[in-house]
């Protein structure tokens, strides 16, 4: 079977790797190329928490091995600035912590050496019987996955349509230096202007290390966005209830815009949409790039379930089985921000309420956890 991926990020390499090795003939599409990042000696901003669904995918895949800069975390605290609600998740490996670039160089090493055709070109559109127009010439594919990220313009110019999820808020995003380690506990605190949540990074030349990142609506990222790194340090340590006592940002923090997006439909005749552009999520419980390895584990038991099913087929069951996941995941993350954000009493007493019940139940806090990777 001849198969098209279109964007090679994490989540369309890692969909390239999985169908090469069901014996397809796989060529992946890039504009920006397949060069792995440089990675510097600060960890960088875009940092994902991974599930042990996306771990056990990329060991699979050659993807994963122990290196200095992954941090492991075993507990997970969360609580509302607003009332004394908290709940802890501990478990022996919760999750990792790990930059986006890490990741995805991991995933570019192994397509180098697997024999996929790597072909730097944008695609502009695919027709539903699989014919890629390129910007000078066509090919065709019996399959084609659409792997292009939250702008899903090729899979706009393609037939499908994206429903406008709303939530459009602002995310800062940076590395801190603290005084007080983190002892492998991630952190977030709901605030009346979005969650913040400090997440656990190795050490580094002694010093202590975790990861910001703050949704915030509009008007107040507007407000902090004119502040001096120092005065923001300053707020975020205030607004994590010091926490991890004072923090100082080692670089300049990145401000990435938010909102939540799906698509109609996720499969179109062969056409399949995973990741990004077929859901795009606020970050609220790191569950993006989750979501997106998962898709990847549907469509790797569908290649093994029917290994002789036509390109329609596996795209129409892959889009089956992640539906309902993907829906309640992006319906729970707006709650979340609604309820999070909320001042009425009655909102106030129901996050208390929620918080409190994940906190004495284990089975509830399981659920959480299983939703999160
Ligand atoms: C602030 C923030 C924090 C986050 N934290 C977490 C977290 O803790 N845990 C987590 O799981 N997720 C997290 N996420 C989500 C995660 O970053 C995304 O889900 C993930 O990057 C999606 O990967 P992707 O491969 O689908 O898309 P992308 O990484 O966007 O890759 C798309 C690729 O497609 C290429 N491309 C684009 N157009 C074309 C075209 N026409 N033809 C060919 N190629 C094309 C691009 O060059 C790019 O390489 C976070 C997101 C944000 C914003």
């Amino acid at each position: 079977m001849k198969t098209a991926v279109i964007g090679a990020g994490s989540i369309g390499s890692a969909a390239a790797l999985v169908c090469q090795k069901a014996g397809h003939s796989v060529t992946l599409f890039d504009p920006q190329g397949f060069e792995q990042k440089a990675l510097s000696l600060e960890a960088d901003p875009r940092v994902w928490a991974l599930g042990s669904r996306s771990t056990q995918l990329l060991t699979e895949l050659g993807a994963w091995a122990p290196d200095e800069r992954l941090c492991a975390y075993q507990s997970m605290h969360v609580i509302d600035a607003r009332s004394d609600a908290r709940v802890t998740f501990t478990e022996a490996a919760l999750g990792h912590l790990v930059e986006a670039d890490w990741v995805r160089n991991q995933l570019l090493a192994r397509v180098a050496e697997s024999g996929i055709d790597c072909v730097s070109e944008r695609v502009e559109s695919v027709s539903q019987r699989g014919v890629l127009t390129l910007p000078k010439k066509e090919r065709d594919a019996d399959l084609v996955i659409f792997a292009e990220g939250r702008q899903a313009h090729t899979a706009l110019a393609s037939g499908f349509e994206i429903v406008d999820g709303g939530y459009r808020q602002m995310a800062v995003v940076g590395t801190l230096r603290s005084e007080q380690p983190h002892n492998g506990e991630a952190f977030q605190i709901f605030t009346e202007c979005g969650p913040l949540a400090l997440l656990p990074l190795p050490d580094r030349d002694g010093e202590h290390r975790v990861s910001l990142v703050w949704s915030l609506d509009l008007d107040t990222a507007s407000e902090l966005k004119g502040y001096s790194i120092e005065i923001l340090s300053l707020t975020i340590t205030q607004t994590s209830e010091s926490v991890r006592g004072a923090l100082s940002f080692v670089d300049e923090p990145i401000w990435i815009p938010l909102s939540q997006q799906s698509l109609k439909q996720d499969s179109l005749g062969c056409l399949l949409a995973i990741g990004d552009t077929a859901h795009g999520i606020l970050p609220l419980a790191g569950l993006g790039a989750n979501l997106g390895f998962t898709d990847v584990l549907a469509l790797q038991q569908t290649l093994a379930s029917a290994p002789s099913a036509r390109g329609d087929r596996i795209a129409r069951t892959v889009s089956r089985d992640r539906r309902f996941e993907q829906r309640t995941v992006a319906m729970v993350m707006g709650l979340f921000s609604d309820v999070f954000r909320s001042d009425q009493p009655l909102l106030q007493l129901g996050r208390s309420f929620a918080l409190r019940t994940a906190d004495r139940h284990p089975t509830i806090r399981s659920l959480i956890q299983e939703l999160a990777g």
